[in-house]
């Protein structure tokens, strides 16, 4: 059965990189359905720190219906953290954001095709996240946990043999 998706582009992510994870996701079999861009709440943005709060945006998120992947490009942190790449919740909504996914985030040359592929990760982690899958301890799996850009360059983009038959048994076909 097609996994069907909600994506939902918030603040200034722009058009193009909706566009070509849409197609990505499509070629991986999922059913893309996408939103109109929706504002940033001014309530997220913390100005002393220059960053927004996963938290306050994914409660905006709560109401909207769908399996909700909201993609930003603000810098996130959340209550616990001082920067995350993205939140996710059981049942969803998440959140993912590209600041930290943009090679010149690190004064790297701009490179679209290492951003969407590392963005494609992240969707199909929050996916699995939403889905019901837990996070894998092997750092080559999609359900590994990333807490850097090297960590998410390390996994292939599949899962690991355990996590193919959990999968299976939970009926979860990513
Ligand atoms: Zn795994």
């Amino acid at each position: 059965m097609r996994i069907e998706l909600d994506i939902v582009p918030m603040g200034n992510i722009d058009e193009d990189t909706i566009e070509v994870l849409k197609q990505r996701l499509k070629e991986r079999n999922f059913l893309v359905r996408v939103y109109a861009k929706i504002e940033l709440p001014k309530t997220s943005l913390n100005v002393y720190r220059k960053q927004y709060n996963a938290d306050v945006i994914t409660d905006t998120l709560r109401n909207l219906k769908g399996t909700i992947i909201a993609i930003t490009d603000a810098d996130l942190y959340t209550d616990k953290l001082s920067y995350t790449f993205s939140t996710v919740e059981y049942d969803g909504p998440a959140l993912i954001s590209t600041y930290r996914l943009n090679p010149e985030y690190y004064q790297e040359k701009p490179n679209f095709n290492l951003l969407i592929e590392r963005l494609v990760k992240e969707v199909i982690y929050s996916t699995g996240r939403i889905k019901g899958l837990d996070d894998c301890q092997h750092p080559r799996c999609l359900m590994h946990k990333i807490t850097c850009a090297k960590d998410i360059d390390f996994k292939e983009m599949d899962f690991c043999k355990e996590c193919k038959i959990n999968n299976t048994l939970k009926g979860v076909d990513l």
